[in-house]
């Protein structure tokens, strides 16, 4: 199997600031293991980076279609000069029945799934085979919770290892506790909402809007029993989310699972510093100044921003409710609209007397946008998302309300999260979830239920305005919390120096 070290094109570690096999002038060897899904990608990678510029190399490892996805991010900072490797591996999809081309998780058929984590457990002997062969020795392993494989890497290799979540820990808390406590034993349909165990506030939630990670899929039962316990064991958790914006959860879920979890983020604010705001996965389909000169010719807090993330993308009904939605609102707007290239001709036709109709007021985005250089100008006054982690935290860093249409995964707690604990969300009241390429549902919100949660996020009166402030101090949070002193700064920090070289550091290594 070809295994490219693509950061090191010129050789050894020291290239990457690495040193010999005692560490030399990085402390520390992170291997991280992203999923590759841009929502597990990206942060991940961000995370990387982070530690990046606390001295410790950080090693990511990419398959072949997601180099491109993460490589402007990489050179950037290896430019900058920090210690950071990109090593492609690549899939072996024909012994797994997939697809030429499935290693883009866009490119997976939903019912090739099981074959796709199968192929990535593959990963497992050829990365061991490189970290082995190329010094330094890695120090602690960051594996995203859906490579369970990693378990028998690090301990091969023996070192610890951390499982990466970008979710917030009042999710991982909530689904948490609806397992350990069978909240949803003895229910009478799945829709049927439970009080979340073991919180001080009442959360309700069914089991199908989050019933658990690879739950509820029959081919996956033996796999999400496998992520569970290879998180159990793990040496600790590393979070994208911080401790001031939701203290309790994250001391709740480590005392839960009686582990360490460092929240690292926001961890998209490493590139309010490295100027790589809009190369954060896919290359984005409109050019950053057109966007912003856009940006720039409206009223502070006057352009309501609409995406779903990488993954969830409405069917062709809900495009025209939307839109019209949107339309009918009033206010500006930027709309991404995935997959438009998928959608009819009278779609296509919809969207374009749209277009014209709201011309200089609606900008529509046909593919992947910059979107935290979006999130982050003035002209920005709230967000309609699908509630995914990581956009959620980016509203938040911006210091933006959001409306919330979640779709599915975890995506419905943190939208409970964001309307009911941090009070700086509308909920569209999506109840059930629609899966990815899975569900056929048409029409899930309609226009006028739209145009309504966008002018109460934009409009909004006094309670408008106390969401608004809400908000803003949260996004004031955000920042202490990656500057020097911060809890995610000082996180980052401590992680470093659990992880660092050691002589005859093995599993031990945490402190
Ligand atoms: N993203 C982006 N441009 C897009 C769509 C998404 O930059 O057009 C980024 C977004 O900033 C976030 C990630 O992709 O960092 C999506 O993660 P999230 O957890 O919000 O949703 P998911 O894609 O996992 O459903």
């Amino acid at each position: 199997m070809a295994i490219k070290d693509l950061a090191n094109g010129r050789g050894t570690a020291s290239d990457a600031g690495g040193g010999g096999g005692g560490g030399g002038d990085v402390k520390a060897h992170f291997v991280f293991i992203p999923m590759m899904f841009q929502g597990h990608l990206i942060p991940a990678v961000d995370t990387a980076l982070l530690l990046a510029t606390h001295g410790a190399l950080a090693s990511i490892v990419v398959t072949p279609s997601n180099t491109g996805r993460v490589r402007p991010a990489v050179d950037f900072a290896r430019k900058s000069g920090l210690p950071v490797r990109l090593v492609e591996l690549p899939l072996e999809l024909a012994a797994e029945g997939l697809p030429h081309g499935a290693d883009d998780v866009d490119r997976v058929p939903p019912d090739l799934w099981a074959n796709y984590f199968r192929a990535l457990a593959r990963l497992r002997a050829p990365l061991e085979r490189h970290l082995r062969a190329h010094a330094p020795y890695p120090t602690c392993v960051v594996a995203d919770f859906c490579h369970p494989w990693a378990r028998e890497l690090a301990a091969s290799l023996r070192v610890p290892r951390l499982c990466f979540f970008s979710m917030c820990a009042f999710c991982l808390l909530c689904q948490h506790n609806v397992e350990r406590f069978d909240a949803y034993g003895g229910v009478a349909g799945d829709d049927e909402l439970v009080v979340v165990p073991g919180l001080e506030r009442k959360v309700e939630v069914s089991r199908a809007q989050a019933p658990g990670f690879f739950r509820g899929m029959p081919e996956f039962e033996k796999f999400a029993d496998e992520v569970e316990q290879v998180l159990a064991e793990a040496d600790g958790i590393v979070t994208n989310s911080f401790l001031e914006m939701e203290p309790e959860y994250v001391a709740g879920y480590a005392e839960a699972r009686r582990m360490k979890v460092w929240t690292v983020g926001p961890v998209s604010l490493f590139h309010q510093r490295a100027t790589t705001l809009a190369s954060r996965g896919n290359t984005a389909a409109i050019d950053a100044d057109e966007c912003l000169r856009w940006l720039d010719g409206k009223e502070p807090s006057s352009v309501v921003y609409v995406s779903f993330g990488s993954i969830a993308h409405a069917e062709e009904k809900q495009v025209v409710e939307l839109g019209l939605g949107l339309e009918a609102s009033g206010h500006p707007f930027i709309w991404v609209v995935k997959n438009a290239d998928q959608h009819g001709e009278d779609v296509a036709e919809f969207l374009r007397e749209l277009e014209a109709r709201v011309a200089g007021r609606g900008l529509l985005i046909r593919g992947w946008a910059p979107q935290v250089l979006i999130l982050s100008h003035a002209a920005v006054g709230g967000f309609v998302t699908h509630s995914g982690w990581n956009s959620t935290v980016e509203a938040v860093t911006a210091g933006l309300p959001v409306v919330t249409w979640p779709h599915f995964a975890d995506q419905f707690l943190n939208a409970k999260f964001a309307v009911e604990v941090l009070g700086v969300g509308v909920d569209v009241g999506v109840m059930e979830p629609v899966m990815y390429r899975l569900d056929q549902k048409e029409i899930v919100v309609g226009r006028e239920v739209v145009e309504k949660a966008v002018r109460s996020i934009m409009d909004g009166g006094d309670e408008g305005e106390e969401r608004r402030r809400r908000a803003r101090a949260l996004a004031a949070k955000a920042r202490a919390a990656v500057e020097e002193g911060g809890s995610s700064h000082g996180n980052l920090l401590d992680l470093v120096k659990n992880f660092e070289f050691k002589v005859g550091a093995g599993c031990d290594a945490i402190a």
